[in-house]
């Protein structure tokens, strides 16, 4: 039984409410918070419901595109990047899509069944940078940081470089609107700097940045990157057998385009 229900009105009292996370619980669209509740596998005593927090604004300005934690991923199938766009596009369905959250999904734990987190490799990719509040205040951080050490965090936003880039974005996933990726490797290249980044998703508890093959373009260095994890949707072997062609294919792709 949830003790204390909090909703702040505003960014601010959002982060005030928040303070280092201790013993709080995060709602966002509640598509993963809400089923495990009703499941008896999460008993928050104290929730922190963010649907109120005037989170929920996408703008891009400086340079810059600015997506708030509480946009649904239904709202990126409109967004200028395309990459984002057609990564949310696969992502579940229009229902799931339209309570699901950009910050839920960053935030997402490892599932029983698959892995989540998709926005996080084409979030990689685009170099994105995640601005979140805990104990020691505001930051702003890489997301692949941020990934790699999110717990204590609350998300407030993303944001990305408004530039030119050649990108790709490929996986595979089961037929099924409701099916998780089994592999997805996702890349770009900035026009101005030719930088070249690399993210898979789906073969692990997070996405992952693929920096060793960044540099040497070698797609078998994968594994030095990532360590694919078994699930309901695909065994480790299979993903560890699957991730050098997606990689190969991305790169040639990116070559290509
Ligand atoms: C049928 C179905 C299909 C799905 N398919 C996919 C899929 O294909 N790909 C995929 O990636 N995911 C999928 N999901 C998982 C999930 O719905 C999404 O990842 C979604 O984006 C989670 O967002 P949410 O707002 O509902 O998160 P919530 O359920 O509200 O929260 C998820 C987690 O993130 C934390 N959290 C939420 N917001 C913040 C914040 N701002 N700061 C800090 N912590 C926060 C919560 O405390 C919780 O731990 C699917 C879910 C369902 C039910």
């Amino acid at each position: 039984m949830t003790d204390q229900v909090l909703v702040p009105t505003s960014r601010d009292e959002a982060v005030s409410l928040y303070g280092s996370g201790e013993g709080l619980t995060v709602v966002a669209g509640g598509t993963i918070v809400l089923p495990e509740i009703a499941a008896g596998r999460l008993t928050p005593t104290r929730a922190l419901m963010l649907h109120r927090a005037a989170l929920d604004t996408t703008r891009s300005e400086d340079g810059r595109h600015v997506i708030g934690a509480m946009v649904p991923v239904e709202a990126l199938l409109d967004h200028p990047v395309g990459l984002l766009a057609e990564t949310a596009r696969h992502i579940a369905d229009a229902e799931v899509r339209r309570n699901a959250t950009v910050g839920g999904n960053i935030c997402a734990p490892p599932g029983l069944d698959a892995q989540r987190g998709d926005l996080g490799a084409p979030l990689i990719a685009l170099g994105a940078r995640v601005r979140s509040a805990g104990a020691d205040g505001e930051r702003t951080e890489a997301i692949e940081d941020f990934l790699a050490n999110r717990s204590g965090r609350l998300v407030l936003e993303v944001e990305l470089d408004d530039v030119e880039r050649r990108t790709t974005g490929d996986g595979l996933r089961r037929r099924h609107a409701h099916s998780y990726a089994i592999a997805a490797v996702v890349g770009a290249v900035r026009s101005d700097t030719s930088e070249l980044r690399l993210a898979a998703a789906g073969v692990a508890p997070t996405a992952v940045r693929l920096r060793t093959v960044e540099q040497s373009r070698n797609p078998d260095d994968v594994l030095q990157d990532v360590d694919p994890v078994d699930d309901a949707v695909a065994t480790a072997a299979y993903r560890k057998a699957i991730l050098p062609k997606l990689v190969r294919e991305a790169l040639d792709r990116l070559e290509h385009a």
